[in-house]
């Protein structure tokens, strides 16, 4: 997620459905079959939401490398018959993703440089970013990572080991952040064995997880998840990914609750968005829902220029404008920081 997430083009890890074979009985786990029956192509969706054929033929014409991918649970709380709904503009290709834009490139972060071994992602002081899988749950057409070559970055199950082995080795380490694509893509089994290594490397005190999965499929937060995040001696910190209120319905305020319990520090991370929430009132509203549903919103990036994704941006200088707009309508704790991501800078870049 942002760090947010995402993808792809190459062989195994690099296809947006789960990339693994599944274990028997995880293959029956409800989060598994909704997965399973999300919408992979635009016309079934339009079809779902009423909306005109063309423009699932704009989207199919489109989709280019990175696949169309919308879980049901995350459609069903777009409006009816509206093309320009907040939610289906994050995952919806448009034409504009096949014109090419000035300094928009592959891999605007420059992750290639900063990869510290197959599968990690080390760019910070105290804290690497571990790659779990390629896939995530939903395609979000501004990702920076739709063209991140995962299965050559070591986000395969050979190199999580290699990784595995690098964190039990940096004694400067005290956070790993599990990562991708979603993290929550992989099953319970797996994730409990990766913790497992975790816990018992002694330099560790946190464990981060960046997911958008509550957001989108909210029943992958079920018992078993809570059972494997539950046991780990590290404490929590669960960053979800939510840019429009829209997008937090009842069953994500669950699925936020479950996770509160274990116990777990919970934030957000959103990226601002041309035509899904650069407007004050948006921003506003998505803070007061996530402060609701017990999430505190932390921060909202300023797009990434990833190939594609030009027709999001809003201009920096816009973006402190609608921040200094949340400072003095909302309480601090529920003013996300204003952030973008600099390569080569030791931390990411605060804007506001
Ligand atoms: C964003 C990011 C982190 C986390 O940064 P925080 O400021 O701690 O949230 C860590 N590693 C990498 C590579 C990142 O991109
Ligand atoms: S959930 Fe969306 S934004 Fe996050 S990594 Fe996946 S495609 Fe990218």
């Amino acid at each position: 997620m942002l760090a947010v997430t995402d993808r792809r083009r190459t062989a195994v890890d690099s296809v947006a459905v789960p990339p693994r074979p599944l274990a028997r009985g995880v293959e029956t786990a409800p989060w598994r079959r909704e997965l399973a029956a999300a919408f992979r192509d635009p016309q079934e969706l339009c079809r779902f939401l009423g909306l005109d054929a063309a423009v699932a033929v704009e989207a199919a014409a489109a989709t280019g490398g990175f696949p169309f991918l919308v879980p049901r649970a995350f459609a069903a709380r777009m409006r009816r018959g509206d093309p320009d709904d907040p939610l289906l503009r994050q995952v919806m290709p448009r034409a504009e993703e096949a014109q090419p834009a000035a300094g928009y490139v592959a891999d605007p972060l420059d992750e290639a440089r900063f990869l510290a071994g197959p599968g990690l992602v080390r760019k910070y002081g105290g804290r690497a970013l571990l790659l779990m899988t390629g896939g995530c749950g939903v395609n979000c057409r501004y990702c920076f990572r739709r063209e991140f070559p995962y299965a050559e970055s070591g986000a395969t199950r050979r190199g999580l080991e290699a990784a595995l082995d690098a964190v039990a080795a940096d004694t400067s380490l005290t956070e790993v952040i599990l990562s991708g694509g979603d993290p929550l893509l992989v099953g319970d089994e797996e994730l409990a064995a990766v913790i497992e290594r975790l816990d018992a490397t002694p330099h560790l005190r946190r464990l981060r997880v960046h997911t958008r999965m509550p957001v989108v499929l909210p029943s992958r937060v079920d018992a078993g998840l809570v059972g494997v995040l539950g046991r780990s001696r590290l404490s929590r910190v669960v960053v979800i990914h939510a840019n429009h209120p829209a997008e937090l319905d009842d069953d994500v305020a669950e699925a936020m609750r479950r996770l509160a319990g274990l116990p777990a520090v919970l934030l957000n991370q959103a990226v601002l968005l041309r035509g899904v929430n650069d407007s004050a009132a948006t921003l506003k509203a998505l803070s007061e829902r996530l402060v609701e549903i017990g999430v505190v919103p932390y921060y909202l990036h300023v797009l990434d220029r990833v190939r594609g994704a030009g027709h999001f941006e809003v201009p920096e200088a816009e973006a402190r404008g609608l921040h200094r707009a949340l400072q003095e309508s909302l309480p601090g704790y529920a003013v996300p920081r204003l952030v973008r991501e600099v390569p080569g800078e030791p931390s990411k870049t605060w804007l506001a």
